[in-house]
């Protein structure tokens, strides 16, 4: 908590006009529920409440990534992450998530390799996650659910000149996702789940400097990559995504910080934080590339001679 303290109202009103100015052009790459639910439920989510929730569109996100289907291509390179830590700002909440902010004036935090073409700018990081274990992902795995996704939003600075114009452009943005699973305690979330309490309400900002976060990668290299959208208002076709294929493992009172968080602004009837990813959509006519052979579809096809081999004297 050493290096969290509330900022001066000065520099929060600074910060706020920045961050009210943004949302003019949703950011964040998520959402809770399918259009045909909008049409059907008025309980929503105020995100969820616009003709912006409508896509219509044909390369849609999260998807169910479906590990036989997805398609080795071996092209793709390793991914290349180059975090500087002190890009980093501050932690909010926005209402939907928590969001960690960074300094992307220049090229200081970038990736770039794996299925890019040039470098791709640090913007934010934010979770999605569940009211319990059983779901809270946005991306699946042959349907298989996780309890939290990471979500590490970059911007491309060689065709847009923004984060903002960005998010109109096609290839504008890249996101990384990270699935999180339940088991050992994650040293590295601790800092962001130490500085929660400080944002429990909607809009509340705290400044978060000097945090890397490369510290929540798993250490595999292996990812999927396809086109897809925001999950969030405009839910513009504007992403390519990159899911990586090994979850980073958090304990159950990290995650249960998580949840303490609220959608409401002080003052307001309490709204737990939970449940805030968006359904998958139809993966239509895309593909799903993956960075590494399909040793699982391999195991599955080996399986039945294993166990012939197995039974045999
Ligand atoms: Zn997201």
């Amino acid at each position: 908590m050493n290096s969290i303290k509330v900022i001066s109202l000065a520099h929060l009103c600074k910060q706020l006009k920045t961050i009210w100015g943004q949302r003019l052009v949703p950011a964040r790459p998520c959402s809770m529920v399918t259009c045909t639910q909008i049409n059907k439920n008025a309980a929503l989510h105020p995100l969820w409440q616009s003709e912006l929730s409508v896509s219509g569109g044909t390369r849609q996100s999260p998807i169910n990534i479906q590990w036989r289907d997805s398609v080795y291509d071996p092209h793709l390179k390793p991914l290349k992450i180059h975090y500087d830590p002190t890009t980093c700002l501050y932690i909010w909440n926005n209402g939907y998530s928590f969001q960690v902010e960074f300094d992307d004036s220049a090229d200081k935090s970038v990736i770039m390799g794996g299925p890019l073409e040039n470098h791709y700018r640090l913007k934010q990081f934010h979770f999605h996650w569940g009211a319990i274990n059983e779901w809270g992902s946005e991306h699946m795995v042959d349907s298989k659910v996780y309890p939290a996704e990471l979500h590490l939003v970059h911007w491309n600075p060689v065709t847009s000149t923004s984060f903002e114009d960005a998010v109109m452009e096609n290839n504008g943005l890249v996101v990384i996702g990270v699935f999180l699973k339940l088991g050992a305690h994650h040293a590295g979330l601790q800092k962001l789940v130490d500085a929660l309490p400080a944002v429990r309400h909607k809009d509340a900002i705290v400044e978060f400097d000097v945090f890397d976060p490369s510290c929540l990668m798993p250490s595999c290299p292996d990812y999927w990559t396809y086109d897809g959208s925001l999950t969030t208002p405009p839910l513009t076709e504007s992403v390519t995504w990159i899911i990586k294929k090994t979850p980073i493992e958090v304990d159950q009172n990290q995650l249960e910080e998580f949840r303490m968080l609220l959608f409401t602004s002080a003052g307001e009837e309490e709204k737990r934080m939970v449940d805030n990813f968006r359904p998958l959509q139809p993966l239509m006519n895309r593909t799903v590339r993956s960075s590494f052979r399909n040793h699982h579809l391999l195991n599955i096809e080996t399986r039945p001679s294993e166990l012939a081999h197995q039974h045999s004297p």
